[in-house]
């Protein structure tokens, strides 16, 4: 038995899931798994090995010791770092052998002696902000300049010119295809000078709702972990989830009607009951906004999150009858028997997307990556 929870990670989902977007890609289209953030929650290190076997052509962080952790892993695989590198950052994504993101002249310029003074070459992806508003240029034309920049150092490698978009997992393509059509434009001006660079834009969402947003490499996130960029069933795409959240039953009482589980009172038993406490809480990343509204499977059954999510536990009416025993394993997301607990519906009542579920899960419940 483990202890109080694990997230297990299904390494196998996990490689299906990239064939499965690898498979909607045109010949010679790279794709680029999005492992930031710890890989969603899923936990790095595994996730990383697991897709570089199963067709990923680079790997993608927002950090740069991101990319240095993954490199301890995978010596050879390309790893490129998306967001913002502080002065001090610079040195480490570097030396990770990692690619890296540039829009300003001042920082292509310290990476450039930075990478002077390490004697390796940088590969640049040069940021347009075709409309996210976050990161990137605005300026076509400085994002020319920076390209000559970068093609012209000795020690910069011209790599790409990417942007990223604001709506892709919305019905309305409207401003998607005004993102890509920006893109577009600016890659053939580009390609006159630079007939080697690449284009790419496509997270998750715009990978599957447009092949026309696809250009030479896509950077899908939250479907690698079989999660659904529309917050719907993953299953639609042919997606499969790849972590699944547990813990187990640690007491289950008897009680009477009018009895109370949980700080402030907040659910009280309206028949006599019995009520399991289950040792997972907020410091486990079990969000507190799921007291009284979120539930759990035991014994291949759908139950209620009853009183208030606390720290380290929660509550949960099994009814007067139940068989639920104590050292029962709990699910609060993935499946027992036929029920099934998507990341997606936890999300729901907690006003949230499947990402921020995967990602809320704390350093605290141990990632064991499975691969049966
Ligand atoms: C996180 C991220 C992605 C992946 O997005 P998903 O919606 O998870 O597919 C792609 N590109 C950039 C720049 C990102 O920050």
């Amino acid at each position: 038995m483990y202890e109080r929870a694990e997230a297990r990670i299904d390494l196998g989902a996990l490689r299906h899931n990239c064939r499965v977007l690898k498979s909607r890609l045109a010949e010679g289209v790279e794709l680029c798994p999005v492992l930031k953030a710890d890989a969603y929650g899923h936990g790095a290190l595994h996730c990383v090995s697991a897709v570089a076997e199963s067709g990923a052509d680079r790997i993608a962080f927002a950090t740069a010791s991101e990319a240095a952790l993954a490199r301890s892993v995978a010596p050879d695989i390309p790893l490129l770092v998306l967001g913002a590198l502080a002065p001090r950052e610079i040195e480490m994504a570097i030396s990770a052998g990692a690619d890296v993101s540039a829009w300003e002249p001042g920082f292509i310029a310290s990476l450039a002696d930075q990478a002077a003074a390490s004697g390796l070459v940088v590969g640049v992806h040069v940021k347009y902000d075709t409309g996210m508003g976050r990161l990137g240029t605005t300026d076509p034309d400085l994002v020319l300049e920076l390209a000559r920049t970068a093609s012209s150092h000795p020690n910069l490698r011209l790599a790409a010119i990417w942007t990223h978009f604001a709506t892709a997992d919305e019905e309305d393509s409207t401003f998607r295809d005004l993102q890509r059509d920006r893109l577009a434009e600016l890659g053939e001006r580009a390609r006159r000078e630079f007939p080697e660079v690449k284009l790419h834009a496509a997270n998750s969402a715009a990978l599957i709702a447009d092949p026309s947003c696809h250009f030479d490499m896509v950077r899908p996130g939250v479907a690698v972990y079989g999660m659904d960029p529309f917050g719907n069933d993953p299953a639609d795409h042919d997606l499969r989830p790849v972590l699944s959240l547990h813990s187990w039953v640690a007491s289950v009482k008897d009680f009477e009607a009018g009895a109370s589980a949980g700080y402030g009172r907040t659910w009280t038993a309206d028949r006599p009951t019995r009520v399991a406490a289950i040792p997972i809480g907020y410091g486990d990343g079990v969000r507190r906004g799921l007291s009284n509204k979120g539930e759990v499977l035991i014994r291949g059954r759908r139950y209620p999150i009853s009183g208030t999510v606390s720290m380290d536990n929660i509550t949960v009416d099994v009814g007067p009858d139940s068989e639920v025993r104590v050292g029962d394993e709990v699910t609060l997301i993935g499946s027992q028997g036929d029920e099934l607990i998507l990341a997606e519906r936890v999300a729901e009542p907690l006003d949230t997307i499947n990402y921020e579920v995967t990602c809320g899960i704390s350093p605290r419940v141990p990632r064991v990556g499975r691969d049966d």
